[in-house]
């Protein structure tokens, strides 16, 4: 209950949404402008991506389209990916940037791009990390953490190691996303499926703002990460 009066929490929580929601409609945005230009080549995202794939000798990976909006991604336990409709269906440097970053995830999973690989490994304990974490501390707080020794302490710092998980998967993701967008500006350049500087620039564009979106939550995740910390009793003094 306390966390909710504390303004530095309050201060963080404004700060991280006013991050994302900033860098969800910079994304918005990007993909609503390179809608409009539509590519030489005519290729739907769906054939986009199927030609990035085939292009790095992949042929067992499945696409699917489904609904929402951008809702895109790939599954590396099934080999699937899925594109929303406007980038399946669309001909537009928006849908082909997205369609490529997605076969970029493929590719980094057919040759075994490592951080890749580490973070699908700690999506367990990043999960249960980011929602007990925070519990964990709270209640070694009560236990007495401000002690600096004893059953509370101990309680607190492995709420934040756990928080800290969560953490390093935010962090990882960012170098996994931005590697899928450079492949896939590489692969869309050289198999002359955009051409021009328009084409290029409108796909940079929605791919950049889709990396800061990452680098946002990212930042959240470490500030949330220092505030537990910081109330775990690991830096700094707090006296309740
Ligand atoms: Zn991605």
């Amino acid at each position: 209950m306390m966390m909710m009066f504390d303004p530095i929490y309050m201060i963080i929580i404004l700060v991280t949404a006013v991050l994302s929601g900033v860098a969800s409609m910079m994304v918005k945005s990007a993909f609503n402008k390179g809608k409009n230009v539509i590519l030489r080549s005519g290729l739907t995202g769906g054939e986009v991506a199927r030609k990035v794939l085939e292009s790095a000798n992949i042929y067992d990976v499945e696409i699917h389209q489904q609904g929402g909006f951008l809702t895109d991604y790939y599954n590396p336990t099934n080999k699937t990916l899925v594109l929303s409709a406007d980038v399946y269906n669309g001909r537009s440097a928006s849908a082909a940037g997205v369609a490529a970053h997605e076969a970029g995830h493929a590719i980094q999973h057919s040759h075994g791009y490592v951080p890749m690989y580490i973070r699908s490994a700690i999506v367990p304990v990043a999960n249960i990390g980011s929602m007990l974490g925070p519990y964990l501390v709270i209640f070694g707080i009560m236990l007495g953490a401000a002690e600096g020794a004893g059953l509370g302490y101990s309680l607190a710092v492995i709420g934040v190691l756990m928080f800290g998980a969560a953490t390093f998967f935010s962090i990882i993701t960012v170098p996994v996303e931005f590697d899928a967008s450079s492949r896939a500006k590489k692969e869309l350049y050289s198999l002359r499926i955009i051409e021009g500087d328009e084409e290029l620039g409108a796909v940079s564009s929605v791919l950049r703002a889709a990396g800061l979106t990452y680098v946002a939550a990212a930042i959240g995740a470490i500030l949330n990460l220092l505030y537990w910390a910081y109330r775990a009793g690991l830096f700094g003094r707090r006296r309740d």
